[in-house]
């Protein structure tokens, strides 16, 4: 089910960009390159359909998705050499299921606190760095 006045349904490549880089497409899920690369590997891993809890999904939708979120994080890990990846399902204004897989570590931005949502607005992330951690990721996940 896609309802129209959302970004994350539209999935419009060019409406997204400012924010984040398609980087492939999972059983349950969409995932993206967050644009701002502050934590080094961020993602957000949306849900196919528009759904806005955790608790609205079918068991196996939720089964799906999760598998779909680990996924992500394991390459996520691997690609960023992180200790830690935090998990973040906000939505206030973007209601749309989507959930943010942000590797964390010592001596890096916010470690040991949660991380910030919007930390640069008008800052340009490395586009070399992040064109690095696209293909990384591409690789994990393509199979
Ligand atoms: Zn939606």
């Amino acid at each position: 089910m896609i309802q129209h006045d959302c970004k994350y349904c539209r999935a419009d490549e060019k409406e997204l960009s400012p924010l984040m880089t398609h980087v492939t497409d999972l059983p349950a899920s969409k995932v993206y390159l967050w644009k701002d690369q502050t934590y080094y590997g961020r993602c957000v891993v949306a849900f196919n359909g528009h759904k806005t809890e955790l608790f609205a999904l079918t068991p196996s939708e939720l089964e799906q998705y999760m598998r779909d979120v680990a996924l992500v994080a394991k390459a996520v890990a691997k690609a960023s050499q992180c200790q830690k990846v935090n998990y973040a399902i906000f939505g206030d204004t973007a209601p749309h299921l989507h959930m943010h897989v942000v590797p964390k570590a010592p001596g890096k931005p916010n470690w040991g606190e949660a991380f910030v949502l919007m930390p640069s607005a008008t800052r340009e992330s490395d586009s070399v760095q992040a064109a690095q951690m696209l293909e990384l990721l591409r690789t994990e996940l393509i199979v």
